[in-house]
């Protein structure tokens, strides 16, 4: 059977090779990377996410999302200047690619780029975490790692926004996890735009919020765009994929659902915000930074790994 191609109900004059389900759409690759760019300025619009003579850090993994995120946002705003901020977490057969990858996205882009090398820096890399109580969970202990440095990074550049390439299914998805457990005070951080909690330190957006993740995919693909093909070796698929596994079958019945609940969300988190009680911050011990206990999560972290690595403990003040 031969099938008949359906032009692009955009332009009408190329063949559609992308179907938008939630917006009934069949595009054709060039007008689907101008819907997908009109989304991210809309959303950046819609949600106040930063002014255009504000200068912009976008943090960039090497992967699709954030790889789409820099050069849809370089589309959409193309008078703005933007800094990509990438850490080498040092994990054996991954991080080396990230990098690569980053660092020839940027070349293309003519984008600024400022890398933070773990291993140089601090002397260990996120592969250490293995000797410590993280071995399980190095995903955890890799977060609080990459958004400490990110803040690090954005103070050495000067950016006061700091852009990320969460996407609708990430969002979405860890809302209904943080809603299942009550965890209100996770849930309220999903928000778009997370004010600093010390005026030094950065507002971070996410302006991907709105976007499905299989478009970030499309978007890099159709734009020729160098992004890492593998997974991190840390990440546990088994996790990820129950929640994902849900959602999609909630998508297929119902095209709409990621961005009803995303909707709905957005409204019950100024609620939830009044309703549990702020935590108080105080500065780390050891770096300085903004903290809820003595010594930050951060700073314990790579206590830990310095100690399961036999090294001296000396952390400088930021
Ligand atoms: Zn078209
Ligand atoms: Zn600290």
């Amino acid at each position: 059977m031969i099938k008949m191609p359906i032009p692009c109900r955009r332009c009408g004059s190329a063949d559609a090779e992308v179907y938008i389900p939630y917006a009934r759409l069949s595009l054709c690759p060039e007008c689907f990377r101008d819907f997908y760019v009109k989304r991210i300025k809309r959303t950046v619009e819609e949600f106040r996410m930063f002014r255009t003579d504000d200068r912009v850090g976008v943090a960039v993994s090497g992967g699709k999302d954030s790889t789409a995120l820099l050069h849809g946002l370089k589309e959409a705003f193309p008078n703005m200047e933007f800094v990509a901020l990438h850490v080498d977490l040092g994990i054996e057969g991954y991080s080396e690619e990230c990098r690569e990858k980053v660092e020839k996205l940027t070349e293309v882009l003519d984008v600024e780029l400022e890398v933070y090398d773990l291993k140089e820096e601090l002397g260990f890399t996120i592969d250490d975490f293995k000797r410590t109580i993280y071995r399980r969970k190095i995903c955890s202990a890799c977060g609080t790692v990459k958004r400490h440095i990110f803040e690090v990074l954005a103070g050495r550049v000067g950016v006061k926004v700091l852009a990320t390439g969460h996407n609708l299914d990430d969002i979405v998805g860890v809302m209904l996890n943080n809603f299942f457990s009550g965890n209100w005070s996770q849930l309220v951080r999903l928000r778009p735009v997370l004010e600093p909690v010390e005026p030094n330190q950065t507002l971070k957006v996410k302006p991907l919020i709105t976007t499905p993740e299989d478009e970030n995919l499309l978007y890099c693909l159709y734009s020729d765009l160098p992004f890492r093909e593998e997974n991190c070796p840390h990440a546990h698929k088994e996790r990820i994929s129950r929640n994902r596994e849900i959602l999609e079958f909630l998508s297929k019945r119902n095209p709409n659902f990621r961005h009803q609940m995303l909707r709905n969300f957005l409204k019950l988190i100024p609620i939830l915000e009044e309703a549990i009680e702020k935590p108080k911050y105080r500065r780390c011990r050891i770096c300085g930074y903004p903290s809820s206990s003595d010594v930050c999560a951060f700073c314990r972290r790579v206590e830990l790994v310095r100690k399961a690595k036999g090294m001296n403990i000396k952390t400088e003040k930021a």
